[in-house]
């Protein structure tokens, strides 16, 4: 396949020095020994990493995957992967009349308009050659179509077993087609040669990472420094930053509070690896929240801070929700998130109350009998709580709410009928939209003159300006498996 494979494969493993190349950006020096060579190295193990390593190993491309942590995955293994696809055989089944226009509008609106046009595009046209290349290495989805918050059709499908079964299916098909996986090795650092091109990186394996550590990226220096040579290019599918919390507070001082459900290697670590090489960084300081309880259920019942007080109209979007709830921490200074009260008629009146109930079953949410239990629970003053509970109500009487929340929309919920259910209301940061700036063949662009840095690329998560203000609901799966087909492809035209 490639005109220098048989010299490569003689060096292969050899730790052969290769004279003349430099690594441009820090201090490697200018003779490496590659302990590693692959046409393609990727560097990230979840979905985008592996649907672009599926995609370039069934066209008989030697792909080198690193995972610094010890479990493959990354955050992908966590998500359910509902994944959005325009025409998708289940559209076409159940009817359902999509467009292009429709998901644009939806993206959009999502995004506030900061998404890139072509980024979007890309999402939309390639979504449904993502799906089916999914299935064709076996991933399963559910006979059903999902009709998500900010969508305006049915158009998500549902990965049957979520994210798990996804990765470890597209695993099976790359080993299978002779992938080779490294898990607990770490990427340092990219290496270029003279001519500023990415030649391959200098990584560390038996690299263990460390939880207890303020920050992962610059303290832990466990583990063997090697270098690996790509023929082709370096793929980085490195993921989001959401658990970085002295990144994420540098470039949006909000983030310092919220809580995160992301894998626990979800550092800013490789990012800055392809900043130090020219990459554009695009829109870091958005955001994108989950909040563990449907918010459109929020109405029906109060959110009150650690003084037991209400501090917001309980009426939002997550996204607003939680800036107003992580502003409201940092102005009472406190690091204490705030807790939502539903009484039995709050409770009943939620659009899915079997759904309620499984917070309860699965111990976020609590049941209590009197309000002196809640409060003691959450460590309220009673006397306070009672008094904001009133309050709440005798503004129900008098249809004035001290927050302007709309009371005709609450359906006679009340604020002082036992037993009354509560649970904290922490702001997860679950997806950082900002990251390196790639065109659309995923190419990373240099900062200096917008053209691509030659044989460096990015996908997922890891890129920026892809889905703007708010990442719209199931529209991170089409946008991994979008680009990491598209990269794959691209790196495929080189050869
Ligand atoms: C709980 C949860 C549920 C979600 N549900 C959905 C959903 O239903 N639908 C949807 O569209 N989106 C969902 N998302 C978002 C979506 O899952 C992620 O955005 C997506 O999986 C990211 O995939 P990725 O391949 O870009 O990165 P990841 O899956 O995060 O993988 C990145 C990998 O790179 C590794 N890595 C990072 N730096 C290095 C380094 N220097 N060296 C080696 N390895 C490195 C990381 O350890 C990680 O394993 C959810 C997210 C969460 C947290």
């Amino acid at each position: 396949m490639l005109n220098r494979r048989n010299f490569i494969k003689t060096i292969v493993g050899t730790s052969v020095a290769v004279p003349g190349i430099l690594n441009a950006n820090d201090n490697l020096g200018k003779d490496i020994k590659f302990d590693e060579i692959a046409d393609v190295i990727i560097i990230g193990s979840g979905v985008s990493a592996h649907i672009c390593a599926a995609y370039l190993v069934k066209n008989k491309i030697d792909v080198l995957m690193i995972e610094k942590m010890d479990r493959i995955g990354g955050n992908s293994a966590l998500s359910q992967q509902d994944f959005a696809v325009l025409n998708s055989d289940l559209q076409i089944k159940a009817g359902i009349k999509d467009s292009e226009e429709l998901f644009l509008n939806d993206l959009n609106k999502a995004g506030a308009g900061y998404n890139h046009l072509e980024h979007s595009l890309r999402i939309i046209r390639n979504s449904n050659e993502a799906y089916e290349f999914a299935k064709s290495c076996g991933v399963k989805y559910a006979d059903k179509l999902k009709f998500l918050g900010g969508h305006s059709v049915a158009r998500s499908v549902e990965t049957i077993g979520g994210g798990g079964a996804c990765i470890s299916t597209l695993n099976e098909f790359f080993i299978k087609h002779n992938g080779k996986i490294k898990n607990e090795t770490k990427c340092d650092e990219i290496i270029q040669d003279e001519s500023g091109k990415i030649i391959g990186v200098s990584v560390r394996e038996n690299y263990r990472f460390n939880r207890n550590l303020a920050n992962d990226d610059r303290e832990n220096l466990s583990g063997d420094k090697k270098h690996y040579k790509a023929r082709l290019a370096v793929v980085f599918a490195t993921g989001g930053f959401s658990r970085d919390i002295e990144f994420r507070s540098i470039v949006n001082p909000r983030l310092r509070l919220a809580k995160s459900p992301s894998s626990l290697g979800q550092t800013a670590g490789a990012l800055k690896q392809m900043l130090k090489v020219g990459a554009i960084p695009t829109q870091l300081a958005l955001s994108r929240f989950s909040f563990g309880i449907p918010t459109e259920d929020l109405i029906y019942g109060i959110m009150v801070d650690c003084n037991a007080k209400r501090f917001l109209n309980e009426d939002g979007d997550r996204q607003g929700l939680s800036n107003k709830i992580l502003a409201h921490m940092e102005k009472i200074n406190t690091t204490i998130y705030p807790i939502i009260i539903f009484d039995s008629t709050g409770f009943a009146n939620s659009h899915d109350p079997n759904r309620m109930q499984s917070f309860i079953t699965a111990g976020k949410m609590k049941k209590f009998d009197s309000l002196s239990d809640l409060a003691n629970n959450f460590k309220l003053n009673e006397n306070d709580l009672s008094k904001t509970m009133q309050d709440y109500e005798t503004g129900i009487s008098n249809n004035k709410d001290e927050f302007k929340k709309d009371l005709s929309k609450i359906k006679n919920s009340s604020m002082s009928k036992a037993p009354f259910y509560a649970m904290t209301a922490a702001p997860g940061l679950s997806y950082t939209p900002g990251g390196v700036y790639a065109d659309i063949n995923m190419r990373v662009l240099n900062i200096s003159n917008y053209e691509p840095i030659k044989g460096l690329y990015a996908i997922g998560e890891a890129t920026g300006g892809v889905h703007g203000q708010s990442r719209l609901t199931s529209c991170s799966i089409p946008d991994c498996m979008t680009s990491g087909i598209a990269c794959a492809k691209d790196i495929l035209k080189g050869v």
